[in-house]
């Protein structure tokens, strides 16, 4: 029998706000264990919390991105649970008045395009971190407990891995265009659960879900979802039952493990938050989110094609990432030729920066020294040969090319009198080859040019360098 799968994915992403959701701790990443901590997000009684105005915008813009509806009146809930990484023994989360309802995210899988309709999104706490050292005990850092998390539900219309992926890497890269979230999934600051099952193919009704937790990369994602379909055929195959769990992704083994059996929503006990007013949102403020809405990737993507006449693959790769992007037009306002920047970003840019594992924005090599060497080769003062070597020199320094050429004494030889000279010089010494290209053998002309370009250290002229052979050898 031929199966289908049927997933949905629960998305987690941390705000990038500077301060937790209710309180004013800061939530840079890697401080010192519980050094980020307050009476509020410790849970201690008594404290009362405060809502961070930011991380709701943040969900708004986000909402408005991925065509939701948003909700102008919704409100907080407590979600009641046990365990030690939760000190207050409830979640402020959201549940019946999301901020969020609807929407849908378009990816693009082997040309074909695909709306996958999220059911909303919501904005909760996050939980501390338990840290299992071995031995008998468990240490825990409050450190991330009351950070800014959004929850992006899908319905459930993914029906492979690979699309499970895809809308994880499309998700990630608008969410970073709108500097929501810094998608770093090794960090934890983007987390992907899914809910997985398979029904013989053409079925209606849905088969008896799995929740797999735990896939923090895209080749985790893909393959965890992969074992895990394949899992549930095998044992349906077999007229064996799927059992409603969730189940852990051990990325060492390969395998899901089951984990514990599923909650469902009444075990939470969900409530109307007490401590917090309903959050309302007008139309003014609706409209102020709305105008700090960036151009997003496909928008930007499309725009590079038209304006700048970039094929699509140089267009998709430069507006992967926003800052990319910016870098390149930047270039171009600069007076860069578009294509040429192109070139340069995706050859030795990317080449050096992904060497080093550097991100574009941290590159010393702004766009206005990439446009200065430009102007250089353009002027003739440097060959595009020597131009490698003084953009790597550019890439380790920042400093400018003119600069560079100038004191490393790189500058093209245009001297004509000069090159002819040297041109002269290589013919005297190798007679042999003079007359075999002179009985027809033309492809000697390479030999001569190489022997110029060696004699000057690459510098000289490559188009006064052809023009001068070719006068000399048909004399
Ligand atoms: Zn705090």
């Amino acid at each position: 029998m031929q199966y289908e799968a049927v997933i949905g994915l629960e998305i987690h992403a941390q705000l990038l706000t500077e301060s937790k959701m209710f309180c004013g701790c800061p939530t840079k990443f890697g401080a010192e264990p519980n050094t980020q901590t307050c009476p509020v997000c410790v849970g201690l009684p008594g404290v009362l919390p405060v809502i961070n105005k930011r991380a709701i915008e943040y969900v708004v813009k986000t909402g408005l991105a991925l065509n939701c509806e948003i909700t102008q009146y919704s409100r907080f809930a407590r979600k009641n649970y046990f365990y030690p990484d939760l000190p207050k023994g409830y979640q402020i989360s959201q549940y019946e008045l999301p901020l969020c309802r609807g929407g849908y995210l378009e990816i693009a899988l082997n040309g074909r395009r695909k709306k996958i309709r999220l059911t909303r999104i919501h904005l909760e706490e996050d939980a501390g971190k338990n840290i299992h050292e071995g031995g008998d005990y468990s240490l825990v850092d409050l450190n991330r407990a009351g950070v800014p998390l959004m929850e992006i539900v899908t319905e459930p219309d993914i029906r492979s891995a690979q699309e499970a992926a895809e809308f994880m890497r499309r998700l990630r890269m608008i969410l970073r265009y709108l500097g929501v979230c810094d998608g770093n999934m090794e960090q934890g600051s983007l987390r992907c659960d899914a809910n997985v099952s398979v029904r013989p193919a053409g079925q209606e009704g849905f088969g008896v879900k799995t929740e797999i937790k735990n896939m923090n990369s895209f080749k985790f994602i893909e393959k965890a979802l992969e074992y895990e379909i394949n899992r549930q055929i095998r044992l349906l195959s077999k007229g064996e039952k799927i059992v409603q769990e969730t189940r852990l992704w051990d990325a060492k083994r390969g395998i899901t493990e089951s984990m514990r059996s599923k909650e469902e929503a009444h075990d939470y006990r969900y409530f109307p938050e007490p401590d917090l007013m309903p959050v309302e949102i007008d139309e003014g403020w609706l409209n102020e989110i709305r105008a700090q809405i960036v151009e997003l990737p496909d928008a930007r993507m499309e725009r590079f094609i038209k304006e700048y006449n970039l094929p699509e693959d140089d267009a998709r790769l430069l507006t992967e990432e926003r800052a990319m992007a910016d870098w390149f037009e930047e270039a171009v306002r600069l007076g860069g030729h578009p294509k040429t920047v192109a070139n340069w970003m995706m050859g030795e840019l990317l080449r050096l920066l992904n060497k080093d594992g550097i991100q574009i924005e941290d590159s010393k090599v702004k766009p206005a020294q990439l446009v200065g060497l430009l102007s250089l080769i353009d002027r003739d003062v440097i060959s595009g040969k020597i131009a490698k070597t003084v953009f790597e020199e550019m890439y380790q320094t920042g400093r400018e090319a003119e600069v560079i050429v100038k004191e490393k004494g790189l500058l093209q030889i245009t001297d004509t009198e000069e090159i002819e000279r040297i041109v002269e010089d290589i013919l005297n010494n190798n007679p042999k080859e003079v007359e075999r290209f002179r009985a027809g053998e033309q492809k000697l002309l390479g030999f001569f040019v190489g022997q110029v370009m060696k004699a000057t250290k690459g510098k000289a002229n490559p188009r006064i360098v052809n023009e001068l052979l070719r006068k000399k050898l048909s004399a």
